[in-house]
């Protein structure tokens, strides 16, 4: 379904990205895991046209290019199939949960505002804020936000949803509730790439775990094959820092 080949992303003298493939089939639940500064958010920016990669093709169901040369076309078409979960949920603090939910569909999808609004509605049941449609985001918690940030991505209906370390910025207590709610829509059979360090995340809702170090795929596999009988040192060393 995704199919990115040798990501190259430099920032300055420092090259980030030192050529990464990545596969990613329909119903697919990737977990990106690597120490930090390995490159895993700028993967998924670049994957999104966040960032620019400076080299690299993508194969995106029917769509073909070349990362670093892509007509704003393709760009566009891509950003149709994706949606995008941030680390700091980045809702407008202007709008409502419902408006910030139906922004996307309104002003990109260019679908009516009734229209817009009852399948906002649904995505916010899904993330369990029903009582919450008309609250602005100052007036929700950590947790509640980011349950927004996800019932935008899930409006959306993309082909796959790129979540960026999406419990990170929560208080210990608020990041349950968000990891409830990916492990649902995960159950309902969303294609997702997950950067996180939630190590419980990986194990059980996983059905790759891809591991990352200094730019590069160090190894993938299952979660057992990652986390009980990891091939490489680097992977072995990670694991027994963070578990
Ligand atoms: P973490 O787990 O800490 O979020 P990460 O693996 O996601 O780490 P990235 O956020 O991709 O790592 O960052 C990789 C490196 O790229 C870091 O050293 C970071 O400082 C650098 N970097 C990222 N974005 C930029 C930018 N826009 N300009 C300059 N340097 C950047």
């Amino acid at each position: 379904m995704l199919e990115i080949t040798n990501i190259h992303k430099s920032f300055g003298e420092n090259e980030i990205l030192k050529g990464v493939d990545l596969k990613i089939e329909k119903g697919d639940v990737v977990v990106i895991l690597g120490p930090s500064g390995s490159g895993k958010t700028t993967l998924l920016r670049c994957i999104n046209f966040l960032e620019k990669a400076d080299q690299g093709h993508a194969i995106f169901g029917d769509i073909d290019v070349n990362l670093k040369t892509a007509s704003k076309k393709a760009i566009h078409g891509i950003r149709q199939k994706i949606a995008f979960v941030f680390q700091n949920y980045n809702l407008f603090n202007n709008k409502t949960a419902l408006e910030n939910v139906t922004e996307g569909l309104v002003i990109g999808r260019k679908i009516a505002k009734a229209e817009a609004n009852e399948i906002g509605k649904k995505a916010l049941d899904k993330v369990g804020l029903s009582e919450k449609y008309n609250a602005y985001p100052i007036e929700l918690s950590g947790g509640q936000q980011q349950r927004v940030g996800i019932a935008r991505a899930v409006a959306l209906n993309p082909d796959i949803i790129l979540f960026d370390e999406p419990t990170s910025a929560l208080d210990p207590e608020l990041v349950g509730e968000v990891l409830t709610v990916m492990k649902q829509i995960a159950k309902e059979g969303t294609t997702m790439l997950v950067v996180t360090h939630e190590m419980s995340f990986a194990k059980d809702v996983a059905n790759r775990v891809i591991f990352m170090d200094a730019g590069v795929v160090v190894e993938e596999g299952s979660p057992k094959d990652i986390f009980v009988k990891p091939k490489e040192e680097r992977t072995r060393k990670f694991l027994k820092r963070v578990l």
